[in-house]
């Protein structure tokens, strides 16, 4: 039975987005690490090592020395350590994940890989992500340069990382789990104007460093939102030699000083080069990056050799034996066939044992927990890699189309829903500035569902919008997010209402403003939500239309929680004649007009009312004034960003639903449904073919009366 974490007493409400930027930063901490009278009451005694014999070492000596009788802001002393309340020194473990020799090895993947072999044995981690640059987050990164804006359930707009850690962990984190250079400067200098440094002239060391140690143990204390965390896994953006990430190595190598032995583990990752032109792997690259760590101050405990093929003996020995690191902690961190088989594949290696050793945790886990956890893992990754029959390409029509980097959220949806349905997913990303109607057909010729992503500014947008046009006409799946939901509703109203030239605001010019903007920018409506911002963030409640193909595929809920980032929104004076067209909203903001997800009517569901009855009703004479609407299979679209929370083992509903719909398009004729091996399928196809002779008879309707004409 592992030990009970400390009381969680002190630790700050999830949703506090971060404490040390606004509170006086004496009111929620203990003092400067502890005295020698008090050193007993912060301190677990279950797992200190300071109390084991043999972390008796001269260092802990010296580090407690050190470190005694100091408080924070006291003029006179070299040390600046806030310890926040609730801190619980030697209970906390850390493990440091540095890169070196170059950037893009997959440091996150392999960070999250080894914090989930931790928490699937039971363990409380908490991942950070510690960026060099100087933005405050990455909201106005190019996705093009950076990768996709990733955005959690609080609104934090920050790295696609922080993606890779919530899917592989299956936990929602926070903004006290990312941080920027930026954000650690603004929140010294706010700090400074507010005189807490006593008088003192703010220095690199050790107030910057103390500001990157009082965030990491903030993020110990708060953990996993529920319970402190056993382990913090600190990422640090960019290479170590980097200029902007120094104060970032100096801060750990203080923090491992200040907290002991058996506190902290460095891992290095490093990259071991294969020139073609040799044929064989060479070590000195990855001996010079790993020195340069060293010359920080910093020893590793643990190296990881990225790799395109298995690193030989010969390798790792040499690795070894320069780096003072012993043989059975060098990894080699080879390519695999796909991600998801690290933590297996480092498992059986023994990495995770080796990093419990060096935390003295291995009495805190559960292994029949951890059995669990990776048969559940192993099944899911035999159904991504065995070899499939069955395959779906699904056209992906985006701005940034030649970097998936931009779109990682929805790639790696696809690739949930491909485990999940047995069958091969191929997102086909293509570019739509060039898209009309006229040739719209020839870019989707094989492909099997579309999805529109979601996107800033005009470029592109007509192409979408011929491509949304081409999918409501001819029963191709369809998946509109957020901009994608947007040009669906643009579509419908220019086409089936034939409001000509129906627009976003987003798309007004100097020269031309749209007549209809069923897309508009509604300030009032944020404000009323107390938002802030210029921009509706972060997790939000949607309720779900009873009958509608959204519910089914929330299987029956009707509220659910999903993730947004956007500025603009239907526009409520349009609502009810898209309504009446039979444009279906059948996700709404829980009180407020705010349109959030769209659907059309099902083959067989009652569409109530028709553009043509509609403008005859009202006295038209003209009948080709606008075109009825025709049922379709599949056509959903969303306010929310649904990729944002897809997980390994729950794919998001609406990708789940767009593939089944895919492969029922493509293999209907020969996908047997009474087949126990396609129940999965089924389950996701009855969207698609059973479910639609559900009537929408919970649709909220608008009666005639209230339908204007614009
Ligand atoms: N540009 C649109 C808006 O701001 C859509 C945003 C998005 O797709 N994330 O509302």
């Amino acid at each position: 039975m592992p030990p009970q974490p400390p009381s969680t007493s002190g630790i700050n409400d999830h949703t506090h987005r971060d404490s040390s930027s606004h509170a006086p930063s004496h009111r929620n901490e203990q003092p400067l690490i502890t005295t020698r009278s008090d050193a007993g009451r912060n301190d677990s005694s279950r797992s200190d090592p300071s109390r084991s014999d043999s972390s008796r070492s001269d260092a802990a000596r010296v580090s407690a020395n050190a470190l005694t009788t100091q408080h924070e802001g006291a003029s006179e002393s070299e040390f600046f350590s806030p310890i926040p309340r609730g801190y619980q020194r030697g209970f906390h473990k850390y493990v440091v994940v540095l890169g070196t020799v170059m950037s893009g090895l997959g440091k996150g993947i392999f960070s999250s890989s080894l914090a989930k072999m931790l928490k699937d044995k039971g363990l409380v981690v908490a991942p950070i992500k510690m960026e060099g640059y100087l933005n405050i987050d990455s909201g106005l990164l190019n996705p093009y340069r950076h990768g996709e804006v990733f955005v959690l359930e609080d609104g934090t707009e920050c790295d696609m990382d922080l993606g890779t850690y919530e899917r592989l962990l299956d936990q929602n984190l926070s903004a006290q789990n990312f941080t920027t250079s930026g954000r650690i400067f603004k929140e010294i200098i706010e700090r400074e104007r507010r005189g807490e440094y006593l008088g003192r002239d703010v220095q690199m060391i050790p107030h910057v460093t103390g500001e990157v140690k009082r965030k990491l143990r903030d993020l110990a204390v708060r953990g996993d939102g529920r319970r402190p965390a056993d382990v913090v896994f600190v990422e640090v953006g960019g290479t170590v030699g980097d200029y902007e990430n120094g104060f970032y190595i100096e801060a750990l190598r203080e923090l491992a000083f200040e907290e002991g032995p058996n506190s902290v583990c460095f891992v290095a990752l490093t990259y071991i080069i294969e020139p073609p032109a040799l044929g064989e792997q060479k070590s000195k690259a990855a001996q010079l990056g790993i020195k340069r760590l060293m010359e920080a101050g910093v020893q590793p405990h643990v190296i990881a050799c990225r790799a395109s093929n298995p690193c030989s003996d010969k390798i790792l020995q040499k690795i070894a034996m320069f780096s003072n690191v012993p043989l059975r902690r060098v990894f080699s961190l080879h390519d695999r066939e796909s991600i998801y088989m690290i933590p297996e594949e480092l498992r059986q290696d023994g990495i995770d044992r080796e990093i419990l050793s060096l935390l003295n945790l291995h009495d805190r886990t559960d292994t029949s927990q951890e059995d669990e956890h990776r048969e559940q893992w192993k099944q899911f990754v035999r159904r991504l890699t065995i070899p499939r029959t069955r395959n779906v390409t699904i056209g992906v029509m985006g701005k940034y189309s030649d970097l998936r980097d931009a779109y990682a959220s929805i790639d790696k949806t696809l690739e949930h829903c491909s485990a999940l349905l047995g069958c091969k997913v191929e997102a086909r990303w293509l570019d739509t500035t060039a898209t009309t109607d006229a040739n719209v057909a020839k870019q989707l010729e094989g492909v099997d569902a579309v999805i529109v992503p979601g996107g800033f500014g005009m470029r592109g947008v007509d192409g979408k919008i011929a491509v949304v046009r081409y999918c409501r006409e001819n029963s191709i799946p369809y998946l509109g997010i957020c901009l994608g939901f947007q040009v669906a509703v643009i579509e419908f109203a220019r086409n089936v209402l034939r409001l000509d030239a129906a627009s976003s605001t987003e798309f007004d010019s100097q020269t031309f403003k749209t007549p209809y903007p069923v897309i508009s920018e509604l300030p009032e409506q944020k404000k009323i939500e107390g938002l802030g911002g210029t921009m509706r963030l972060g997790g939000q409640d949607v309720n779900i239309t009873p009958g509608s193909l959204a519910q089914f595929l929330y299987q029956g809920r009707t509220v659910v929680r999903e993730r947004f980032r956007h500025r603009y929104e239907v526009d409520p004076e349009f609502i009810p004649q898209l309504e009446a067209a039979g444009l279906i909203f059948s996700g709404r903001h829980p009180t407020r007009p705010i349109m959030q997800v769209l659907e059309l009517p099902r083959p067989g569901s009652v569409i109530h009312r028709t553009p043509v009855e509609l403008l005859s009703a009202e006295g038209s004479a003209d009948p080709t004034l606008g075109h009825p609407v025709v049922a379709h299979p599949f056509f959903i679209g969303a306010q929310f960003h649904p990729e944002l929370t897809s997980r390994p083992l729950r794919p998001q509903p609406f990708f789940a639903g767009l593939v089944a719909a895919a492969l029922m398009k493509k293999y209907a004729s020969s996908l047997d449904l009474a087949d126990p091996s396609n129940a999965d399928v089924r389950r996701w196809v009855m969207t698609a073919s059973v479910s639609t002779s559900a009537t929408l008879s919970g649709t909220p309707r608008t009666p005639r009366s209230t339908v204007q004409r614009a």
